[in-house]
C-alpha cells in the first residue's frame, strides 16, 4: 500500500495507491487529519505533503512542488505549467525550468477570498460556479483584497448589478490576479480545491491563451503525487 497524505492549511486529503491505481481517497477539514490515518497501516507507507506535512506521521515529508509535479504528470505527462489554487495560497509551477512562484501574502487569488464572498451572500462556496454560469455580463470588480472587494461588491449591488453578475465579476478579478502569475505556455493544469468552482475555470480559460486542463479530482493531485512518491520509495526498497 502506498499512502499520500496532504495536510494543507484548509483541508487534509489522503490517497491510497496499489499497483499504480488509486484505490481510495478522502478529504476532511485539516484539523481532522487523524481520521485519514489507520494505525494498522503504520507510518512506514506514508509520504506526507502540504503546509502541515511535518506535523503528521510520515516515512518521508516532501513539498507540494514535488507532489504537484508528480500528480499533474500522472494526468498529463506533457503538462508545462501547474496552477495550484488552495485555501490560503496559490502556487504557479513552471515544469519546463522547475521554478515556482507563490502568493500567500493576502487572500487575493486564494480560496479564502471566494469563501469571504460566499459568506457575504450567505451561500455555499460550492454554488459560486453555478451562479457564475447564470450571468451574461459581469460587474466590474477591481480589488481582490478581502474587505476592499466586499465594499466594491456592495457598491455594484447598490448600483443595480445582480448577485450573479457580481460573482461573475469577482471571478474575473480573481482570474486576472492568477493570470498575472502564469508564464506563457501551451498547457496549463489547474489543481487545488478552489478549481472545483467552474466559474474560476471559465474565467481563467477566458483570460489565458493556453490550453487549460482540469484533472478529474483537482483537490487530490498533491495527495496523489505523494502516493506516487511512496510507490517509488517502496519499489526501490
Ligand atoms: P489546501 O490544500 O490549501 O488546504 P485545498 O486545495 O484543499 O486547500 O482547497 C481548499 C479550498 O477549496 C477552500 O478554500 C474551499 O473553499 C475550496 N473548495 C472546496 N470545495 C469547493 C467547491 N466545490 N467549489 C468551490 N470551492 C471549493
Amino acid at each position: 500500500m502506498n499512502i499520500g497524505l496532504d495536510v494543507g492549511s484548509t483541508t487534509a486529503k489522503v490517497v491510497h495507491m496499489e499497483d499504480g491505481e488509486v484505490i481510495f481517497s478522502k478529504v476532511v477539514p485539516s484539523q481532522r487529519w487523524i481520521e485519514l490515518i489507520d494505525d494498522e497501516q503504520g507510518e512506514k507507507n506514508i509520504v506526507s505533503t502540504g503546509y502541515f506535512r511535518k506535523k503528521v506521521p510520515h516515512f518521508a515529508a516532501i513539498t507540494e512542488i514535488t507532489t504537484a509535479s508528480l500528480g499533474a504528470r500522472y494526468h498529463d505527462p506533457d503538462v508545462q505549467v501547474i496552477v495550484d489554487i488552495g485555501g490560503q495560497d496559490t502556487k504557479v509551477i513552471d515544469l519546463r525550468n522547475n521554478t515556482f512562484v507563490i502568493n500567500d501574502k493576502c487572500s487575493a487569488g486564494t480560496g479564502a477570498f471566494l469563501e469571504l464572498a460566499a459568506h457575504y451572500f450567505d451561500i455555499p462556496v460550492g454554488s459560486l460556479g453555478e451562479l457564475h454560469s447564470q450571468a451574461t455580463k459581469g460587474a466590474q470588480i477591481n480589488n481582490t483584497c478581502g474587505v476592499f472587494a466586499i465594499s466594491e461588491m456592495i457598491s455594484q449591488l447598490v448600483g443595480g448589478f445582480s448577485m450573479e453578475e457580481v460573482i461573475y465579476g469577482l471571478h474575473q478579478a480573481f482570474a486576472l490576479r492568477i493570470a498575472q502569475m502564469v508564464p506563457p505556455a501551451d498547457t496549463v493544469m489547474l489543481i487545488g480545491g478552489t478549481v472545483q468552482n467552474t466559474g474560476i475555470v471559465d474565467a481563467v480559460n477566458n483570460m489565458l491563451d493556453s490550453k487549460i486542463e482540469v484533472p478529474g479530482a483537482p483537490q487530490l493531485v498533491n495527495a496523489l503525487g505523494a502516493a506516487l512518491y511512496m510507490e517509488r520509495l517502496n519499489d526501490s526498497r
